[in-house]
């Protein structure tokens, strides 16, 4: 699954990724080189914040971008934000890409199955009732398909004599 990204500014100001994350020093590194360190708490939403030193801000050229409106600025990390890193790297493979296409396949056949076999329910009752039903509308997805690829319309002009 994607990452589903929250921390990216619409109006033009620097976004989080606009920050380097240190993981050797546990901080960020501003695009003017300034650490934002941690408190090391961690808040009731998982994140830890990071936070500016007013100082350094206060004369920064990119203040106008970075924090307009408050004296230094904070950026956010999820608790869980290696794993995200790692899931983000696995984004840029050629093979998520297949996977992503073969997925729309496999989403499109329990579409099918809901829609127009009209499995929005099933009517047996148990595991084996719906394993029975998913199996006798596996067989009739395969059938359908395997008559889409070998019927072929006859020719309006008629067989063709040699
Ligand atoms: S305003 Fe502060 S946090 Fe932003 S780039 Fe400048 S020094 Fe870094």
């Amino acid at each position: 699954m994607p990452v589903i990204e929250k921390s990216q500014r619409e109006d033009g100001s620097f976004s989080c990724s606009d920050f380097h994350f240190d993981a050797d020093r546990n901080v960020y590194v501003c695009p003017n080189g300034k650490v934002l360190p941690t408190n090391g708490r961690l808040r009731g939403d998982g994140m830890f914040a990071y936070n500016s030193r007013v100082v350094d801000c206060k004369t920064c050229p990119f203040k106008p971008q970075c924090c307009p409106t408050t004296p230094s600025r904070r950026v956010t990390r999820h608790q869980y934000e290696p794993a995200r890193d790692v899931a983000r790297a696995i984004a840029k493979t050629a093979a998520y890409e297949q996977t992503r296409r073969d997925r729309k396949k496999v989403e499109m056949l329990f579409a099918h199955l809901k829609r127009i076999l009209r499995m929005g329910r099933l009517r047996l009752r148990g595991p084996a009732g719906a394993q029975f039903e998913f199996t006798m509308a596996a067989i009739a997805q395969n059938l359908r398909r395997l008559a889409k690829l070998t019927f072929h319309p006859p020719d309006p002009a008629g067989p063709r004599v040699a």
